[in-house]
């Protein structure tokens, strides 16, 4: 008796487990216009540590021919998740879609060695925590403010600790002073919405007056503002270094810090948002309707051409938009020309560029 032959199974480096859309992989057509805009690429000048590089490893892999060497993670490791290699795509690839689905395999498949794995750990229980981060304010203020951040960095003591250290200690912001937004703030005037504020974690702590000023355009604009002050961390830090798990767990978390505050946000979740298995922050995955944060990647683009159209001279700088912050009063806000109803910032441009239309469409 013959056995019937069977069906070849494709060999590859990913697993089943959402692997990176070769739909999208297939979308690029090597231009090259994104190389300029990659920090990475711009830093090293590799390829394979450009967008169009990383795009290339992630089709090898796919197809068989490249395995998860350290070498192969490494080039996914550096990635900055900056995404302004998306800005500049003339094709619309969605990277972010791309990292984050490959970042997740490697979690999954390529062993990390026990100081990776330490680290990450630490990394996680700090900065997904706006209660630590909060207790690390004191000890910074007074780091910096007593001067012993100048001499630390003049003295060159720096170069004896591990370079990840070194790292930590430049990327400090500097500290201001606390500025809170309050659970639940009226519109100004008529309210024609109500919106959901995310506060995030490191920006709650290290870049309040982001929120702030954010809280403050949206009542401008008529918009009551909802900011539950139980939401934890919306799980984008783990998710963007591919942990899925502990990504979706605390968006849950998120979700049902807003339901609770607002049981008209139920509206925005639908009612399987939370328990069903395909959820997931990748929006690619979401359950049609679910909106919440994930609707970050996609709208980057729109945002930034309407920034573009807006405010030129800012848009230009892409990423590190200087930060503004809105001045209080309708009056002195004509009084320096700037247009009423938007605000941008130096962070994040979906969290922190919002007029009420745009808002009402993300929440
Ligand atoms: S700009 Fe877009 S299409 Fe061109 S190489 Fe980069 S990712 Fe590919
Ligand atoms: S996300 Fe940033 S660092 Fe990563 S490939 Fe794109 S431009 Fe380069």
């Amino acid at each position: 008796m013959v056995d019937a032959p069977s069906t070849p199974v494709p060999v590859t480096a990913f697993d089943a487990h959402h692997p990176p859309s070769n739909e999208i992989i297939d979308k690029c057509v090597h231009c090259g216009f994104c190389l300029p805009v990659c920090p990475t690429y711009v830093l090293w000048g590799q390829e394979m540590d450009s967008p169009r590089g990383r795009i290339y490893l992630m089709k090898l892999a796919a197809e068989g021919v490249a395995t998860m060497t350290p070498q192969w993670v490494q080039h996914f490791d550096t990635c900055l998740g900056c995404m302004a290699c998306m800005t500049a795509c003339p094709s619309g690839v969605d990277y972010g879609k791309l990292i984050e689905a490959t970042r997740s395999q490697i979690e999954r498949n390529h062993p990390r060695s026990p100081f990776e794995k330490l680290y990450r750990r630490f990394l996680f229980a700090i900065f997904t925590r706006p209660d630590r981060l909060h207790l690390l304010r004191l000890p910074i203020l007074a780091y910096q403010k007593s001067g012993l951040q100048s001499l630390v960095r003049s003295s060159g003591l720096l170069s004896l600790f591990p370079m990840q250290v070194q790292t930590m200690e430049a990327l400090l912001p500097k500290l201001q002073a606390s500025e809170h937004v309050p659970g639940l703030t009226a519109a100004n005037g008529v309210k024609r919405r109500r919106v959901g504020l995310l506060l995030g974690c490191v920006q709650r702590e290290f870049f309040p007056q982001i929120n702030a000023a954010t809280a403050r355009v949206l009542a401008a604009e008529g918009c009551e503002v909802v900011a539950p002050q139980a939401q934890p961390c919306c799980g984008a830090l783990m998710v963007h270094a591919g942990e899925e798990e502990g990504a979706l767990a605390l968006a849950r978390k998120t979700i049902e810090a807003f339901e609770r505050a607002a049981p008209r946000a139920q509206k925005f979740f639908p009612p399987n948002a939370r328990t069903s298995p395909k959820f997931s922050p990748n929006s690619n995955r979401a359950p049609s309707g679910t909106r919440f944060a994930c609707a970050s990647h996609s709208r980057i683009p729109a945002i930034f051409s309407t920034l573009k159209a807006s405010a030129p001279s800012l848009a230009r700088c892409s990423q590190t938009f200087p930060a503004w912050n809105l001045p209080r009063s309708r009056k002195a806000r004509s009084a320096a020309a700037l247009p009423e109803s938007t605000i941008w910032s130096n962070r994040m441009p979906l969290a922190l560029w919002a007029n009420a239309k745009l808002a009402s469409s993300l929440l």
